[in-house]
């Protein structure tokens, strides 16, 4: 249960004087997307900029075109005519040095009489401009007494907004809420805060949102550095203590002498590659351990994950135990299945498949062979997690393109066995501080190398506005029988409901297949697995040479043959997403072309993005670029630039913590695995407030 101490920032934000059901949907827009935004929400929304008011020059002084904030007294109003309802309200006022005109369009009758009225000295701030000589300020942006000027210190924040919430809301709202932040315990030692100049979190919520300093709102600043720790720390101590739930019990050792593994190395047509050795002989070694595994490949796309998973599965079996190996798409399973099949049998390793497309008798007999132990792998989607899918005896899960698979899917099937060692592949190289952030402290093997015999890809960046030659010279690939992917995007998101966004696949579909017949073929994500396999099996066959396709060939596809690569719209693509996609040529011994065509006018980012991508093929290097681009900010917003599932912290300024942040979460694990004491209350607060509280339940009733 959540601390009660918590519950008023967990109070919805309709809660607060003045927030009504409009605001209540912008803010649920703006901040957590499909839940009841709540205060909590509102205080660890950042400020983007600051707006800064300290200058308070003399009217005869002030530079035109800059913000001030002048000590004037109202001299008179001058309503607008009662026949021109449309003229502004025009309010007088002066200092000893000058006038100024204060202008409001379409006040409402009274407002300006209220907030200026005549004989009195108020402070207004706003830009000062110039009209027919006379300063003047339009709508000013505060108009404040001696009192209230007292108590601001001039900067405001500037918060990230969306259409339709006003600041003055947002920022009335946020400042409710700074309100209503209870006393809270401090949650991190002392050591850290000496170290790192933390401020409390009542203080660093204060300063963030309230400035003093320009700089106090800036993120490699104490203040929100303070909060992006806590951010950090939350996540870490949820993931130390999910991997602390998960160690085996001493004892068990999951793999045998070798002898299933050195069949299969020896059906192998090519020999594995050095890192490919590595990591096996490192998974090998986990399994023999006493302490469960967790162990991430990571590997480039056709480094050649598979048969290390492979491998890992047969080690398992040698010692009589099972493995799951869980893909995230139908085409992937059955990729993954087609290439472990004839290795499998060489070594009399006995592997299945299981899928939504198994049903009825087929299901069933699966589902028996498994509980009877007659599968030494079963490769599958999700369909591996129901209920009535039990193995005999669950060693090993192997669990593809995890960052598609969330936390429950994975426990899910590691609960289906006792203890289960877990390997998780990633075609995505994900730089050490993601690893950190998303999957906290796993032991990790790279395969950095590409196997032997592969070609380079060439990378061309073409503008649509030249889709005529391209398409001619697809047609001269078509010819010399090459194989040719062409990918379609999907349409925005907003768009995506229903069918709408096949258009552009079915549409070029239809286009090239005007041009080049029965040679061509559609797959998407919403035809029926068969269809799909159909048609991948055409293209892999040569019975087809151009495969029209939205992303789902992103992941896994392997054709060796294909060579060819159009990109449709790349700009409309992530880098990840590109390279993913480009991986699924450059297959083979035969060297391969990647066309990206593009719609101008491209936007800068976009421009940096494809640059990137012709430019190398380094998945790693690719990964970096990409928290680079996207740390600097996207048009889009500021939200882009953070880490996915944190609001705070960011990667490009906040690496440092995330180390520290895991440390500080392994010492207090160390010190107080149930969190008991007073420290440990504090830091289920903790976990409460930055919602990573689904690891309580982990650690008991403490
Ligand atoms: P990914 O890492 O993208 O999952 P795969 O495991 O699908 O890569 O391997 C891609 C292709 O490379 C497969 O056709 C596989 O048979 C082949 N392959 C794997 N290892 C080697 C190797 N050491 N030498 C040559 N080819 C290899
Ligand atoms: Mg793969």
């Amino acid at each position: 249960m959540r601390p009660s101490l918590l519950n008023p920032l967990f109070a919805p934000v309709t809660s607060l004087p003045g927030v009504g059901p409009k605001q209540d949907k912008l803010l649920q827009y703006l901040l957590s997307r499909n839940e009841t935004p709540r205060l909590v929400d509102l205080l660890l929304h950042l400020p983007s900029q600051v707006i800064d008011r300290r200058a308070r020059p003399k009217i005869r002084d002030a530079v035109q075109g800059t913000m001030v904030t002048l000590e004037v007294t109202v001299d008179r109003h001058r309503p607008p005519p009662p026949r021109n309802a449309r003229a502004p309200y025009l309010v007088y006022a002066s200092d000893e040095t000058g006038d100024v005109v204060l202008t409001f369009f379409r006040a409402k009758p009274g407002y300006v009489e209220k907030l200026l009225p005549v004989g009195e000295k108020r402070y207004v701030s706003g830009t000062l401009q110039m009209y027919d000589g006379i300063p003047q300020i339009v709508h000013p942006d505060r108009v404040l007494d001696e009192e209230a000027i007292s108590k601001l210190s001039g900067i405001d924040p500037v918060y990230p907004l969306t259409e339709g919430l006003a600041l003055g809301s947002l920022r009335r709202a946020i400042a409710q809420a700074l309100q209503k932040l209870p006393a809270l315990p401090e949650w991190i030692s002392p050591e850290v805060m000496r170290r790192c100049h933390f401020p409390p979190i009542a203080e660093a919520l204060t300063r963030v949102h309230q400035p003093v300093e320009l700089t106090d709102i800036l993120p490699d600043r104490p203040f929100w550095s303070r909060l992006a720790f806590d951010e950090l720390l939350a996540g870490q101590l949820a993931l130390a203590l999910i991997r602390a739930q998960l160690r085996r019990p001493a004892g068990i050792r999951n793999a045998g002498d070798g002898h299933l593994r050195n069949k299969i190395i020896d059906a192998l047509p090519y020999a594995l590659t050095l890192s490919q050795r590595d990591a096996a002989a490192a998974i090998a070694s986990d399994l023999q351990q006493p302490v469960r595994m967790l162990r991430l490949l990571q590997g480039d796309v056709g480094s050649g994950k598979t048969v290390v998973a492979l491998l890992a599965a047969a080690a398992v079996a040698e010692v009589g135990k099972q493995a799951a190996l869980m893909a995230p798409t139908e085409i992937l399973a059955r990729q993954h299945i087609k290439t472990i099949a004839p290795l499998a049998e060489r070594a009399g390793l006995r592997v299945a498949i299981l899928t939504g497309r198994e049903k009825g008798k087929e299901r069933r007999e699966i589902i028996a062979q498994l509980a009877e132990g007659e599968i030494d792998l079963l490769v599958g989607t999700h369909a591996l997690i129901q209920d009535d899918v039990i193995f005999r005896d669950l060693a090993l899960a192997v669990v593809d393109e995890q960052h598609r698979f969330g936390v429950r899917e994975r426990l899910a099937l590691t609960s289906k066995g006792e203890a289960v060692d877990v390997l998780v592949l990633s075609a995505t190289p994900i730089p050490r501080t993601l690893v950190l952030t998303y999957f906290g402290d796993m032991d990790i093997s790279e395969l950095r190398e590409k196997p032997a015999g592969r070609q380079p890809i060439e990378t061309r960046t073409i503008s649509m506005s030249r889709l005529n030659e391209v398409t001619d010279s697809i047609g001269r690939a078509l010819q010399a029988g090459k194989l040719v992917y062409w990918i379609c995007p999907l349409v925005e998101e907003s768009e995506a409901e229903g069918t709408e966004h096949l258009t552009n696949a079915t549409k070029r579909f239809e286009n090239l297949q005007k041009r080049f017949g029965d040679r061509v073929g559609l797959v998407h994500g919403q035809m029926k697995g068969t269809e799909k396999d159909r048609v991948m099996g055409q293209f892999a066959a040569h019975e087809i040479g151009l495969l029209v396709a939205t992303t789902v060939v992103e992941v896994g596809v392997d054709v060796p043959a294909a060579t060819i690569m159009v990109i449709e719209n790349a700009e409309r693509f992530g880098l990840a997403q590109l390279h993913q996609l480009r991986g699924r040529i450059g297959r083979g011994s035969e060297a391969s072309t990647c066309l990206l065509l593009y719609s101008e006018p491209l936007g800068e980012m976009s421009k940096a993005r494809l640059k990137v991508i012709r430019e190398t093929t380094d998945g790693f290097r690719i990964a970096e670029e990409d928290l680079k681009l996207r740390g600097e900010g996207d048009v889009l917003g500021v939200r882009q630039s953070g880490l996915p599932g944190y609001r705070i912290a960011r990667s490009e300024v906040h690496g440092q913590l995330i180390t520290q942040a895991r440390d500080e979460a392994l010492r207090i694990l160390k010190d107080d695995p149930k969190l008991k004491g007073e420290r440990g209350e504090a830091l289920r607060c903790l976990l409460y407030l930055y919602e990573r509280d689904e690891a309580i339940p982990l650690i008991g009733a403490g």
